[in-house]
């Protein structure tokens, strides 16, 4: 299922894609429905759904099946009648992300900053805060006075459903509610700046756009086999697919959670392929006006465009 938060008359809820491109008030259509599970789905918010994982979602299959045969009719809408927002659009904590996982992009970057820097033994974490997450179609803040060197990175992310620590790799897949897009902006020079470290540089507000959809697991298939790329201004700058992860999603679970506790609604965005702008030469940053759109097989694709902010 693709689950998204949506507006609906100026009204934030959760909503669920149909296959017919109309989308269901999920708290609307709870509704017609009693039980804890149904009163947690009235509530409109992504965060409980992923919390009760398995059970919301078979509850959200039952108002989808009573909506394709004729039920919840003044739940349905026209996807042109919505507003899709970032699918969490809070979170309660930082976004986990993963840097330097795919080998061409590694090669492009030591080739860029004339190092050798390579493949590093474990995976490289930083965080982007809730304040950078912002919805599809939100417009990404520039900031020149602070940076002129805005970078984008399209990257598939994992939604946390049960909570663990010390999480194996066997059981990694057991913790994913789903997947989502993100889009990695990043200011390049004050990624560099900050004494090696990159958070400074990549959670400037708004600079986290996600979405447009979190697609539950058993929907996705196989998330190691998903062609992954992103467009600006409709030029393709970078192709790739997921299988070219260096460390895979188990491994990068397995890893993040040693001695930390992943909870339900965590993100985890697990790198970008190759195509950056920083790399090109000359480099080729974003600027006011540019429209991205990132794109993840079954995903979708999230749409943003830059826009000058004075401050
Ligand atoms: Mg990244």
């Amino acid at each position: 299922m693709h689950l998204g938060t949506v507006l609906i008359n100026a009204k934030s809820t959760t909503a669920v894609l149909l296959d017919d491109g109309t989308v269901l008030d999920i708290a609307a259509a709870a509704v017609t429905h009693t039980g804890d599970v149904a009163d947690a789905l009235k509530l409109g918010s992504m965060l409980h759904i992923v919390d009760l994982g398995d059970e919301a979602v078979s509850a959200i299959k039952t108002l989808v099946s009573e909506a394709k045969s004729g039920q919840h009719k003044d739940a349905l809408h026209a996807l042109t009648d919505i507003s899709l927002l970032a699918p969490i659009p809070v979170p309660r904590k930082n976004v986990f992300c993963v840097g330097r996982n795919y080998l061409e992009h590694v090669a492009e970057g030591d080739k860029a900053q004339n190092n050798k820097v390579g493949v590093s033994e474990y995976p490289v974490y930083f965080t982007k805060t809730p304040t950078a997450v912002i919805g599809p179609h939100a417009k990404v803040p520039i900031f020149p006075s602070v940076s002129e060197n805005i970078d984008y990175e399209v990257e598939l992310a994992a939604v946390i459903g049960k909570s663990g620590r010390n999480i194996s790799k066997e059981n990694a897949f057991k913790h994913i509610f789903g997947y989502t897009i993100i889009n990695d902006i990043t200011a390049r020079d004050v990624q560099r700046r900050h004494g090696g470290q990159f958070f400074k540089g990549k959670t400037f507000d708004g600079s986290c756009p996600t979405g447009p959809w979190i697609v539950t697991a058993d929907a996705i298939g196989d998330p190691q086999n998903l062609d992954i790329s992103l467009t600006v201004n409709g030029e393709q700058r970078q192709t790739g697919n997921t299988r070219s992860m260096i460390f895979d999603i188990p491994t990068i679970i397995a890893s993040l959670s040693e001695g930390l506790t992943l909870e339900s609604g965590d993100l985890i965005a697990t790198g970008t392929p190759s195509g950056v702008g920083y790399a090109m030469d000359p480099p080729r940053y974003l600027k006011h006006g540019d429209t991205v759109v990132c794109k993840v097989e079954i995903i979708g694709e999230l749409e943003n465009t830059l826009e000058t902010t004075a401050s």
